[in-house]
């Protein structure tokens, strides 16, 4: 018996929502809130006939506290699921705390505006002491710690699924199969064709600056950056076949560092097509991923920002997805004093996904750890206080393995 608030409603809270309301027990109630409320008036239409859960829907802007502030106190939820983007992540957290109310995302803070000097000081300053220059990571949320604990709240950061579900493959892994893990490589690939000569499979502007950035990865305690796409390498894929796959910085490679600290390495590979690199660099020789504004015809745009207009919107993409993801996570490290090597992964079929809820597996992979998380935490299976990743929490209720809790198979 749950009230919950959901904000946003792009292609990951769409299948997250589709998802709660197939566990109408948990989920009695639903609150769909976004900048654009006639995407969620039309969501929660198609749902309604298909479910018990009570769906209401409302309009707001989640970069203004004070909105958030207002919803929440109108709607009185018990979780707040943000599955906007990370741009809204610390003015969602600022709301949950001063309303006392548990708070969830799916992906760490990042500014839309890179070019505030604000900002751009204390990143330049993490860029030198950390050794890597990603415009998103973990400090500014984590900063948020204490305020949580005092108000015996939780916030749970980055369930979707990688971050996500990669973490709770890795406190599976540490809690089931090794004494101590000495490397880990989590691999992303999506060996699904949508048939345009471009597209991404999230949201754009999120998705490009991710991939355009530089990689890197933890080694001996300390950051290795490298060049964009340096860094490649070929795998055989389970379902999907042999892919070129490229080491990407990602957001939990920064977490797993710390609460996994016996780790020496810790990578992150993604699988790209050529055509697909090939349009990004081209896009980023001509300044198409810039985040400042330019004035064209009397009129400030942002040309990544305009990009993300002319490009397929991700959510359309479901009907025409073929193939297969596979994401998962390859450790080695020592079990009873022997070496061992031990690779975890999920395996999903786009048009499998889109048959149930009508969108593609980035979407799908990332909206059905959305719900799980939010179902640990409504039913009292995560309960620790503070700021935190999923790799800090019991992976058994999450993967079935006490029975206690099966959440809907991935
Ligand atoms: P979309 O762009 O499809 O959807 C974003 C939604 O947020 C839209 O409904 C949008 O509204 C809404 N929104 C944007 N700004 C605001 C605002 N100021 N106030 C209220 N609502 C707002 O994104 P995705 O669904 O692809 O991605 C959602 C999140 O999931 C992102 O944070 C992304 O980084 C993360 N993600 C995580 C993954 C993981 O594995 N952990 C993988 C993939 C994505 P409008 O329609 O008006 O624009």
């Amino acid at each position: 018996m749950s009230k919950v608030l959901i904000i946003g409603c792009g292609g990951v809270a769409s299948v997250a929502i589709h998802k709660c309301c197939q566990v109408p027990e948990v989920f009695t109630d639903i609150c769909i809130a976004s900048r654009t409320k006639s995407k969620c008036d039309k969501l929660a239409a198609e749902l309604a006939p298909k479910t018990t859960t009570n769906i209401t829907t409302a309009q707001v802007d989640a970069d203004h506290v004070d909105e958030v502030i207002a919803l929440i106190k109108s709607y009185q939820p018990d979780l707040v699921m943000n599955i906007a983007l990370p741009y809204q992540d610390l003015t969602i957290m600022d709301a949950c705390l001063a309303c006392g109310v548990n708070y969830m995302d799916t992906a760490n803070y990042e500014p839309e505006n890179t070019d505030d000097p604000a900002w751009r000081a204390i990143y330049e300053k993490r860029c030198k002491e950390a050794g890597f220059s990603a415009y998103f990571d973990y400090s500014w949320q984590w900063a948020y710690a204490k305020k949580f604990e005092e108000a015996g709240l939780t916030a749970l950061l980055g369930s979707g699924f990688d971050p996500g579900v990669t973490q709770a493959y890795c406190a599976y892994a540490k809690k089931h199969e090794f004494d101590t893990i000495d490397t880990i490589d989590i691999l992303d690939c999506n060996g699904g064709d949508h048939g345009y000569a471009f597209a991404t499979n999230f949201n754009p502007e999120i998705n490009l600056r991710e991939v355009s950035a530089p990689g890197s990865y933890w080694e001996n305690g300390h950051w290795v950056e490298i060049p964009a796409m340096s860094i490649k390498r070929e795998y055989d894929f389970d379902k999907v076949g042999q892919k070129d796959m490229y080491l990407l910085h990602h957001e939990e490679i920064e977490s797993l560092a710390k609460n996994i600290p016996e780790a020496k390495r810790i990578r992150f590979f993604m699988t790209f097509g050529q055509s697909y690199l090939d349009h990004m660099r081209c896009l980023e020789d001509v300044g198409m991923l810039s985040t400042t504004p330019i004035n064209f015809n009397g009129q400030e745009i942002v040309p990544i920002q305009f990009l993300k207009a002319l490009l397929p919107d991700p959510a359309s993409l479901g009907p025409r997805t073929k193939g297969k993801t596979n994401i998962g996570c390859i450790f080695t490290g020592k079990k009873d004093g022997k070496e061992k090597t031990y690779y975890i992964y999920n395996v999903c079929d786009h048009q499998e996904c889109y048959k149930e809820v009508g969108s593609q597996a980035i979407s799908y992979t990332t909206g059905v750890p959305a719900m799980c998380g939010a179902l640990m935490l409504l039913t009292g299976k995560w309960t620790t206080k503070g700021v935190h990743t999923v790799e800090e929490f019991d992976p058994d209720p999450l993967s079935g393995r006490t029975g206690q809790v099966r959440p809907a198979p991935l």
